[in-house]
């Protein structure tokens, strides 16, 4: 989905306090048996997750999630990558990254060419993919939700299924403050909808989301 692109200012307090790691010379001491140019690969991989992680967790300083004990919003996209590489077997670290850093179009200020600069366009795109226009009425956003879903690319449907796990445990366990129980139980089958287009994508992702599920209340 396009987003409409925000032009806004650079983060000062972000660049402030984390040096990109595109900016940092690193040499790849030879620790293990594996030979250099695996280990260097490997590295490369965990500097970019370690950079997704150390920019979301700024975009998202001041935010809290919806439950009674307003957790930081930083544990939602970290369990979200948690539920892909420990549960779904992802390894794929772009989509890791994008899981990781999937709110920040839509939940902060961060802007498209932010991310593209920062991580590259790919993950980018992922982003992009998985963020509702906010210029849109929340009925609308969520029927389209439900109508993108199977045009998304096989990264982002990774990204939306365990969003969608991720908040349909939250909506179970944590659900957000006032809630009434009919309005919770209309975000679980709303949940369930979106995730019915996009079946076939990761069986062991799918059954994580069906298993929270099964907790609708
Ligand atoms: P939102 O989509 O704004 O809220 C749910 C979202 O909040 C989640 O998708 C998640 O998004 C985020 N979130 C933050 N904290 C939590 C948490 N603890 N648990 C789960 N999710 C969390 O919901 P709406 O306000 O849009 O309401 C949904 C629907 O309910 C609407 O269609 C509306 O019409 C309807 N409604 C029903 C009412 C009723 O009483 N039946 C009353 C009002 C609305 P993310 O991962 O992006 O952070
Ligand atoms: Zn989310």
């Amino acid at each position: 989905m396009q987003l409409r692109r925000r032009h806004t200012r650079p983060d000062p307090e972000y660049e402030a306090f984390i040096p990109s790691s595109r900016q940092v010379v690193s040499s790849v001491a030879p620790a293990c048996d594996r030979p250099v140019a695996v280990q260097a690969v490997a590295h490369a991989e965990i500097t970019l997750l370690m950079d997704a992680l150390a920019f979301s967790a700024a975009k998202h300083r001041n935010q809290r999630r919806k439950d009674v004990d307003a957790s930081p919003y930083i544990n939602h996209p970290i369990a979200l990558a948690r539920v892909l590489a420990v549960e779904g077997n992802v390894t794929d670290h772009k989509a890791l990254a994008a899981a990781i850093l999937h709110d920040t179009l839509e939940d902060t200020r961060t802007t498209y060419e932010e991310l593209q600069e920062q991580f590259g366009r790919t993950i980018a795109e992922v982003v992009r993919e998985v963020s509702d226009d906010k210029s849109l009425s929340k009925d609308k956003r969520k029927q389209l939700q439900i109508e993108h879903a199977r045009h998304l690319s096989h990264r982002a449907r990774l990204v939306k299924l365990a969003d969608k796990t991720c908040n349909v445990r939250d909506m179970a366990a944590h659900p957000p403050h006032g809630w009434e129980l009919s309005r919770r139980r209309e975000y679980f089958d709303w949940a369930k909808q979106v995730i019915d287009q996009i079946r076939g994508t990761n069986a062991r992702l799918e059954a994580a989301f069906d298993e929270a599920f099964a907790a609708r209340p």
